[in-house]
């Protein structure tokens, strides 16, 4: 088989692919160009030229676990720790909503603060803005997952972030990948959209690694894939590591589009931050969703999970306004939708 009727393999029997397979594409540049222009093909058939907008409220920087390569680590002493108040985040959860955004993301470190009452009351009171809501607060109990669910929350995002089981341990000393797993599967039986996703350029990870990461998202049929490249941070234990590529990194994206026409594929704001051109050109490959970070200026450059992030320093308007900008520049289109992954048939799914 040629290396280009792998893309036709992917699209009509995707089950069929090997985790070789997908290492091959991952590896041969002189893929590149077909692969993004039909990773654009397979967005615009399904998904058209929307882009949907996910406000997200980085509301606590507090976190329990201590992954090797976030800036917010519990080990790392020098970040200076905020938790955001429950009217703090409602009159954000409410600026969001009147600025254009389907939907509110809740994002903080592990921290058992906020416990299961105090997050169920704060996703009741968001939905009655009438947005959907996202949670991505790492792991808690199925009890703690279910009275979310009951109260409203639509969505839950938990990047699996490597699947390949021993980098996940090298990453996560005290953690495992089988766990990770066990989370995911419980948030898909309570009815969630669930998001995966991984990093790109971890050390040690390579081309085989980070095709089984492409193979879990599609076997796991994840409603949303979050792919961001490593970001190193100067207090984390992998500070001096090489940061992960664009290229590969949109790669990733692309192929994950052929493998998930119709799932809901972030440009992520780790690619804006190591290139200025990293969201438009995720557009261009497959991604159909942008997240404007609408955390209150006063905490934002607290939650650095890596550094120098992109909108950092904007006003909410200026960030809101320069996200619109670039959407429009790549030739899309912001859309107020809450942006629900639109299911097409399995039969019908392969139209390529
Ligand atoms: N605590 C929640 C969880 O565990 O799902 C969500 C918050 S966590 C800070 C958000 C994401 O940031 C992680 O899933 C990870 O993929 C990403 N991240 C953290 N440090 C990073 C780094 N140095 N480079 C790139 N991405 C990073």
């Amino acid at each position: 088989m040629s290396k280009k009727d792998i893309f036709q393999k992917i699209l009509k029997k995707p089950a069929s692919v090997s985790v070789e397979e997908v290492a091959w594409v991952l590896e041969d540049d002189s893929l590149n160009e077909p692969l993004f222009e039909i990773a654009d093909e397979v967005r615009n058939l399904y998904l058209g030229k929307d882009v949907y907008l996910r406000g997200i409220i980085e509301f606590s920087n507090y976190c329990r676990n201590d992954c090797l390569y976030c800036g917010i680590r519990s080990s790392n002493s020098k970040v200076s720790r905020y938790r955001m108040s429950v009217d703090e985040i409602l009159n954000t959860a409410k600026f969001i909503a009147e600025n254009g955004c389907g939907t509110v993301v809740l994002q903080s470190g592990e921290d058992p603060f906020y416990n299961d009452e105090m997050i169920a009351e704060i996703v009741h009171r968001i939905k009655k803005l009438d947005v959907a809501v996202t949670l991505s607060i790492g792991e808690r109990s199925f009890k703690e997952y279910k009275t979310w669910r009951e109260a409203g929350a639509d969505r839950y995002l938990m990047r699996h972030e490597t699947a390949d089981e021993e980098l996940y341990k090298q990453v996560h000393p005290a953690d495992d990948f089988n766990i990770r797993k066990r989370h995911l599967e419980m948030l898909k039986q309570l009815d969630y959209e669930v998001g995966t996703g991984c990093i790109v350029g971890l050390p040690h990870q390579d081309d085989l690694s980070l095709a089984k990461d492409i193979l879990f998202t599609y076997e796991f049929d994840s409603d949303m894939v979050g792919i961001g490249p490593f970001i190193p941070h100067p207090d984390t234990p992998l500070g001096k590591e090489k940061p992960g590529s664009l290229m590969k990194t949109l790669k990733v994206i692309a192929l994950t589009r052929l493998f998930l026409p119709d799932s809901n594929i972030p440009a992520t704001t780790a690619l804006g931050t190591i290139d200025p051109r990293g969201r438009q050109l995720a557009l261009n490959c497959g991604a159909n969703v942008i997240m404007p970070n609408f955390t209150p200026v006063f905490y934002r450059p607290r939650f650095t999970i890596y550094p120098n992030k992109v909108c950092i320093f904007e006003s909410d308007a200026q960030c809101r306004d320069s996200i619109k900008d670039l959407i429009e520049t790549a030739g899309y289109k912001a859309v107020e939708s809450q942006g629900f992954r639109r299911r097409v048939h399995e039969n019908s799914s392969r139209r390529i």
